[in-house]
């Protein structure tokens, strides 16, 4: 049997990739231990999701196996040392996992959004030292995210970590969750010692993305996945589309670029670019107040000669030439134009 995973440490230390691998739901002893036996098998893999409880859009859908599903998982763990891990949303459901001996939780993206729901789950498990994942809520409010955190910390759960899933959206295309990268990058600015790690199943909503997405959070410094992964797809109950086979998943894994976060011999080159670019932040900040404080000599002088503030003429022609300009020298129409957007909005702010 393969060594369990110390979660724990990892918890102290990120430094390798966390793997989480298994199906959307249990649905059924066989499933479990078919999905189960070969995830084992592949050496990344240190803990195996599999939902209980399934919080689906309608009801009268397969809403899960319930209780009997967290003695097949307890049964699995025997068998394969996969570490366990389901998700809760209530309190009688972490009651459940902790009497089954379920290794870590997730707080699902649909409690995530309710402070009632999440309070209620962190107060089920004060004092008790699981580790627990939180996802992000569907909209995109990093602070309804960090409450989340805030509240289960406050009640004594010390390994707390973020699960990336994407975030409802109509123009999400073409994936099923749109992954506002810029998000967990917040919550990373602001959190830095919470991990973070990245649920590519849901933000692509099908298999063909997942490879590309992976890459794409792993440029961007994830400490791991969760990937749904059933031993047949095809005949999934839920989210059939975007689970893989173990095989494939273990492909997947061996496929994918993994970057230093950091290097030693790397840091003194970086540094000093970095001190490059801190001077250059530096003269540009010069050069916006000087260019400010022009702006309002302008005002005054438009005021005392009763001239309107706004000039739409030659607003719209030094924008044009500031974005052909900016292109011979490289700089994206977006960014100028962006840019140039606010430092004309300011203007108008002070002059009026
Ligand atoms: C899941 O992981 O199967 C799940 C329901 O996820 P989410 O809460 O991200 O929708
Ligand atoms: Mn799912």
């Amino acid at each position: 049997m393969r060594n369990i995973f110390d979660l724990k440490s990892w918890f102290r230390k990120p430094d390798d990739l966390l793997i989480i691998g298994g199906p959307c739901s249990v649905e059924s002893h066989e499933q479990l231990f078919d999905t189960a036996l070969e995830l084992s098998q592949i050496s990344q893999v240190g803990i195996l999701r599999g939902g209980i409880w399934k919080p689906r859009t309608r009801p009268a859908s397969f809403e899960g196996v319930g209780e009997i599903g967290l003695q097949w998982m307890q049964e699995v763990k025997k068998q394969t040392g996969l570490l366990t891990m389901t998700e809760v949303a209530t309190p009688e459901h972490t009651d459940l996992a902790l009497k089954y001996g379920i290794d870590v939780l997730w707080i699902g993206a649909r409690t995530v959004v309710n402070p009632f729901s999440v309070q209620i789950l962190a107060d089920s498990l004060r004092g008790v030292e699981i580790p627990v994942f939180i996802k992000n809520p569907i909209a995109p409010d990093v602070k309804l995210w960090i409450g989340a955190f805030e509240r289960f910390s406050a009640a004594g759960l010390n390994y707390l970590g973020a699960i990336h899933r994407g975030f409802q959206d109509i123009n999400a295309a073409p994936y099923r969750n749109n992954p506002l990268w810029e998000i967990p990058i917040e919550l990373h600015r602001l959190c830095p010692d919470i991990p973070i790690i990245t649920d590519i199943s849901h933000i692509c909503g099908c298999r063909d993305l997942l490879k590309d997405t992976a890459q794409k959070a792993l440029d961007l410094a994830t400490d791991g996945f969760m990937i749904e992964s059933h031993c047949n797809p095809s005949k999934a109950l839920t989210d059939s589309g975007q689970q893989i086979r173990p095989d494939d998943l273990k492909n997947m894994l061996n496929s994918l670029i993994i970057k230093c976060k950091t290097d030693d011999s790397c840091e003194q080159i970086l540094q000093e670019m970095r001190n490059q670019i801190n001077k250059i932040d530096e003269d540009l900040l010069l050069l916006l107040s000087k260019r400010m404080g022009l702006s309002t000599q302008i005002g005054a002088y438009k005021k005392e000669h009763n001239l309107t503030v706004l000039q739409l003429s030659r607003w719209k022609h030094i924008l044009a030439e500031h974005i052909a300009q900016g292109k011979t020298l490289g700089l994206n129409e977006k960014l100028v134009t962006e840019i140039f957007e606010s430092i004309h909005k300011d203007s108008i702010e002070r002059q009026l």
